[in-house]
């Protein structure tokens, strides 16, 4: 199996060739422009000292700051965060975003450490990379594990040293400290805007179309209501331990909220409990992966059943997965498409941030709209003319434009 910076490189090379790209650029592109290594000595709740791995890598800055997420996960690698800072760069270059792409994290069990041990983690974590950050050179926001109050203390942590409070060196923040309405929700409201957009060409009635969720977290969980509101059945949803099946569909608020309170799949009554794998081929029209990277493999991409993925998560589908599912007919909508959502409404906050000036929801939701609708028509329209898939077909469109700023830019010195 091919790790996910080899995964990301493959894909380089192959839109590389499709776009005759130039050689120095492609070379350049290649590799991070700068990538931090740092330890994060945190005092757990027992008295012990934890010594955790942290980074931070910036891949692209030529259309300004660098921008994307902080992960904090038991298999955070310095391989995996440079794939995640690529995809950033693409994801924000196919949004016409003024922004490069970056991505960190911290190599922890979140899901076994305290409030306390998170906050000390996350502060020391953030003073480690302070000189590589801020509202004009670097902006990190949320990721998988970390939430609006890991913002909160990364701000206060940046500020502090700077003696000024800067909102906009991170996006994702609180409301209350200068986060954008629309933000926590924006991930999962383009998943499902594109997911309509798609099932529209398709000529998949979305009223009464059967939809699996895998992941229940800020991406998968709000793009599963939003689908719900809109008429489609959803009929499986699952997070990391696995999930629950419903052909008649579930009632999704419900599901969330017995969730929220800390409940159990298996203590539900709505449905029969279900395995990921399970998850991944059912017999529905819609499948939405929205939780890790490599979800979907060699191994089980010719048991999928849906008509049309949308990649909720960043790089869930393998390039060998990809090409089964291809030969089989199945339409991927692209992780830089299908979730740029949420980079697009951080870009929203950031530009309030700046201008001490916040819109209203309904505006910031009508803009994501307007932005997420005409990337996905330049997506599928290249698409169709190229004949390729819509990632070729994303990162095409997403590669020329960085390369584009390079060659105008020009090398320096
Ligand atoms: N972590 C999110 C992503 O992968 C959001 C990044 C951001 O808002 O900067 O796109």
């Amino acid at each position: 199996m091919l790790t996910m910076l080899e995964e990301a490189l493959a894909q380089l090379d192959q839109v590389a060739a499709l776009i005759k790209l130039e050689e120095g650029v492609h070379k350049r592109l290649r590799r991070a422009q700068r990538a931090l290594i740092v330890s994060v000595p945190t005092r757990m709740d027992d008295g012990r000292v934890e010594v955790f791995e942290g980074y931070r890598v910036q891949h692209d800055n030529s259309f300004g700051p660098t921008k994307g997420g902080i992960r904090y996960h038991p298999d955070v690698n310095l391989d995996e965060v440079t794939a995640l800072a690529m995809l950033m760069t693409w994801k924000c270059a196919l949004m016409g975003l003024p922004y490069g792409g970056a991505k960190g994290g911290v190599r922890c069990t979140p899901t076994a450490m305290s409030q306390g041990e998170l906050e000390r983690m996350t502060r020391r974590f953030t003073s480690e990379i302070v000189l590589i950050i801020g509202p004009d050179l670097d902006i990190p926001a949320p990721d998988v594990y970390t939430n609006e109050q890991t913002m909160a203390w990364m701000m206060d942590t940046y500020s502090m040293q700077r003696g000024i409070t800067v909102p906009g060196v991170v996006t994702g923040k609180p409301v209350l400290l200068g986060g954008s309405l629309g933000r926590r929700e924006s991930t999962g409201r383009g998943v499902a805007f594109v997911t309509a957009d798609a099932a529209r060409e398709l000529r998949i009635g979305l009223a009464g179309a059967t939809v699996a969720v895998q992941g229940k977290g800020n991406v998968g969980g709000v793009a599963a209501r939003l689908l719900h509101e809109a008429g489609c059945r959803v009929v499986g949803l699952s997070d990391s331990k696995g999930g629950i099946y419903n052909s008649k569909g579930l009632d999704i608020s419900r599901v969330l909220r017995h969730l929220q309170e800390g409940g159990r799949f298996a203590d539900l009554p709505d449905g029969d409990t279900i395995t990921n794998a399970e998850l991944l081929a059912l017999p529905v029209d819609i499948l939405i992966p929205a939780a890790l990277e490599g979800a979907i493999h060699e191994g089980n991409a010719d048991r999928i059943r849906a008509k049309l993925i949308v990649e909720g998560a960043n790089g869930p589908t393998a390039a060998a997965a990809d090409r089964i599912l291809e030969g089989k007919g199945t339409r991927v909508v692209p992780d830089i498409l299908a979730n740029a959502g949420g980079v697009t409404v951080s870009y929203f906050e950031w530009v309030q941030d700046l201008q001490f000036y916040f819109w209203r929801e309904e505006e910031i939701n009508q803009r994501l709209k307007e932005l997420m609708a005409a990337a996905f028509r330049r997506v599928w329209d290249y698409a169709a003319e190229q004949k390729v898939s819509m990632r070729l077909a994303a990162m095409s469109l997403a590669v020329k434009r960085v390369a584009e700023a390079h060659r105008v830019r020009g090398l320096y010195p």
